[in-house]
């Protein structure tokens, strides 16, 4: 019995890339990569192997099998859209487009405080994701290494608390936002720093982990933190030390030093650690060097509660994860990490020579790297990306709230089309058996198309045709010409008394509480359709889609993801 599902599994799997009996190892990669994971996924390496092997030549149902048994699991999950974002293409799609919209952004200046960061390269531009299920993109530069600096202080502190106890570790450090620039001297009133993000509490953080281990020289100490990274990445990319940065860092940190001197004038330093040791130690874990590529990883092992999505291991244990996120999302963006939890919502942290680490707990880590810094001290690209994201995503921690109305931002956890159908169907019900608010979603979505259309030109037969084909396409029902026709009539006579888009606007502002997110957006999208169905949308649709966005609630960012779709997709276009 267990024999035959297996089987028929297995059957399926190789159904789903042959053709006519028969595949390529090929043709199997596709598959693979098009699902997300990557062929270097170890949890993917026994099939690789055996794929190798087989260089180019057909491969049959039989040997299908063999190649695939051990990890048909992954497999199974990869080809049947069961991973955590299931069109990872259209996933990936949005990504590129937030990409590209921040990557004219110019402002903003390198560090300058160290030559190294000073003469880097402002230019580079990078952003790299990493799901809870290993599903991986990397756009631009995210192969560049460049020193951690601060981003190495969550990952200290979460060290220090599985080495060395949560209470050893609190007795030296706070968790409290401290609203001061990362290197003030300014210490809670029982002496202690703030927070583990910021300088003061970073050291003496390196001062606990230092203390652990006597005997022990700095390096031989920053290489267990650079371990740690390196599992934290399930093993992809070296991590490295430069000794260039560290050098510098060490000539130029005074205000560090003034720091430990004041820590340990107050409060003293975990067992008595030499204070030259603790400093070589913290500005060692700055200077050590990664890539954003590197960095979207361990995020994402953030994400996924200490388990590394592409080694499978359990690095940190989940508890030190969650006071890890805690202190990354009060303190980890500098003192400007309250305003960027109301707005953007997520835990993250950001380094001087231009990195941002961003989680998005159970979904992904995403990390950016470009060295021009705001005011903060955060990369003004870094920071623009997540703004962008969040503006499009469910992603902020409160989306969850918002009175069950998202802004129609999406979720890439949940399946378009899955959603779509089971919303619609209740929709399309409604309006038949005369439910009020579905027949209320009905009538708006014939004023938007019309207001729409009346937007391009005059109303004739063919557009008449066009609008009851998107209606029925969208509602599953018949659309009555001469109803359609009746209402343009009626709006076209308006338009003496009042400007029918104004009327519908206003109506639109006044119904929206009615509205749920799916019907807000049938309306926009039917509208859309429409503005679309000449293959193209000129300036005035444009103008409109987004007053009619904004009188439904739905954010820009939103339309903007849709509108970028249709461009890509639409083959008439030209520019
Ligand atoms: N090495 C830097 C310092 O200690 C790190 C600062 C940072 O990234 N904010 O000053």
């Amino acid at each position: 019995m267990l024999r035959r599902v297996v089987q028929e599994v297995l059957q399926g799997l190789f159904d789903s890339v042959a053709d006519q009996g028969s595949t390529t190892a090929g043709r199997i990669q596709e598959r693979i990569e098009a699902s997300g994971l990557r062929l270097d996924d170890r949890r993917l390496q026994i099939t690789m192997a055996r794929l190798a092997e087989m260089g180019d030549g057909p491969i049959d149902g039989q040997t299908f099998g063999r190649i695939v048994c051990d990890e048909a699991l992954m497999l199974k999950r990869a080809f049947n859209s069961q991973l955590v974002i299931p069109e990872w293409q259209d996933f990936c799609a949005d990504i590129h487009a937030i990409y590209k919209s921040v990557a004219p952004d110019r402002s903003g200046a390198n560090a300058d405080y160290i030559p190294i960061l000073r003469d880097a390269d402002s230019e580079p531009w990078g952003v790299a994701v990493c799901s809870v299920d290993g599903q991986r993109l990397a756009i631009g530069d995210v192969d560049i290494y460049h020193s951690i600096q601060s981003v190495s202080k969550p990952l200290t502190y979460a060290y220090s608390l599985a080495t060395e106890g949560v209470g050893f570790t609190h007795q030296f450090v706070g968790v409290e936002p401290s609203g001061r620039p990362f290197n003030s001297l300014e210490l809670l009133p029982d002496q202690r720093p703030y927070n583990p993000c910021v300088n003061a509490g970073a050291i003496i953080v390196a001062g606990i982990v230092a203390s652990a281990t006597p005997g022990l020289n700095s390096r031989q100490i920053t290489q267990k933190l650079m371990d740690l990274w390196s599992d934290l990445c399930g093993g992809l990319g070296d991590v490295r030390f430069s000794e260039e940065t560290m050098l510098s860092e060490r000539e130029t940190a005074d205000t560090n030093f003034a720091i430990a001197y004041l820590l340990r004038g107050r409060m003293g330093l975990p067992r008595g650690v030499d204070l030259h040791l603790m400093m070589d130690v913290y500005l060692s874990c700055c200077s050590i060097e990664m890539t954003a590529r590197m960095f979207s990883v361990a995020a994402a092992t953030l994400a996924n509660g200490g388990v590394c999505p592409i080694s499978g291991v359990q690095v940190l244990d989940t508890e030190v994860v969650k006071r890890t996120l805690s202190v990354m999302q009060a303190a980890g963006m500098y003192d400007n990490a309250g305003s960027f939890t109301i707005e953007i919502g997520l835990p993250a942290k950001s380094g001087v020579a231009g990195a941002v680490m961003v989680v998005v707990p159970n979904l992904m880590g995403i990390a950016t790297f470009s060295p021009r810094l705001d005011a903060y001290g955060n990369s003004v690209r870094g920071v623009g990306f997540c703004r962008e994201l969040v503006d499009r995503f469910t992603f902020h921690m409160y989306d969850s709230l918002s009175g069950g109305r998202s802004g129609c931002k999406r979720d890439p956890r949940e399946s378009q089309t899955n959603r779509k159908k089971r919303d619609l169907s209740d929709l399309r019900w409604g309006a038949q058996c005369g439910d009020r608010t579905a027949l209320l979603v009905r009538e708006r979505m014939l004023n938007s198309m019309l207001a729409i259309t009346l937007a391009d030109g005059e109303i004739e037969d063919p557009e008449i045709e066009a609008m009851a084909c998107i209606y029925t396409e969208l509602m599953g029902a018949p659309l009555d010409r001469d109803e359609l026709r009746r209402l343009a009539g009626s709006m076209v006579a308006q338009v003496a008394a009042a400007d029918p888009v104004d009327v519908l606007l206003r109506q639109l502002r006044c119904d929206r509480p009615l509205l749920d997110d799916n019907a807000r957006e049938l309306i926009l999208e039917s509208a859309f359709r429409v503005a679309c169905s000449d293959g193209e949308i000129e300036p005035q649709e444009d103008r409109l889609l987004r007053s009619l966005a904004e009188a439904l609630g739905i954010g820009a960012g939103v339309l903007d993801l849709e509108i970028d779709r249709f461009r890509r997709c639409s083959p008439t276009r030209l520019a």
